[in-house]
């Protein structure tokens, strides 16, 4: 008889950075969601399961500008190492640049600025569509 605590912590975090694909998370917060699920689950599986998910290059980790706490995001495909990614301060999704805009970019900050931007640790933050709209409405 398969039951939830059959399966493994690995697959757990997998399942659940899938269904939140276009966020990030700290690690408390994927413990606070996965022990909902799972309440044998403690915060040192956790972290070594996150380690392995982004040696194998499944989660991208973003230490943050103030080195205070990383975040995680799930790597649909290897082109999230290569671009940037947008972050809405309202909603908190996330949205990929394509691969010739972040080249361009990329491009342009390098020959104004001599300075190499890596996209892989860069989150544009601001306010998506969406939650604009909102706000006109209100
Ligand atoms: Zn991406
Ligand atoms: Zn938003």
């Amino acid at each position: 008889m398969q039951n939830k605590y059959n399966t493994k912590p690995k697959e757990q975090i997998l399942e659940f950075l899938k269904n939140h694909k276009n966020k990030r998370f700290t690690v408390n917060e994927m413990y606070e969601s996965i022990r909902l699920e799972n309440n044998n689950i403690n915060l040192s599986t956790i972290y070594r399961n996150i380690n392995s998910l982004i040696e194998e290059g499944v989660l991208l980790k973003h230490q943050g500008n103030d080195s205070k706490c990383a975040t995680y995001q799930y790597i649909e495909n290897e082109d999230c190492l290569a671009h940037f990614h947008f972050e809405c301060i309202k909603c908190g999704r996330v949205s990929h640049l394509g691969a010739k805009e972040t080249n361009d970019f990329l491009k342009m900050i390098k020959r104004t600025m001599f300075f190499e931007v890596e996209p892989q640790n860069t989150y544009i933050r601001g306010i998506c569509n969406n939650c604009k709209n909102v706000f006109i409405n209100f």
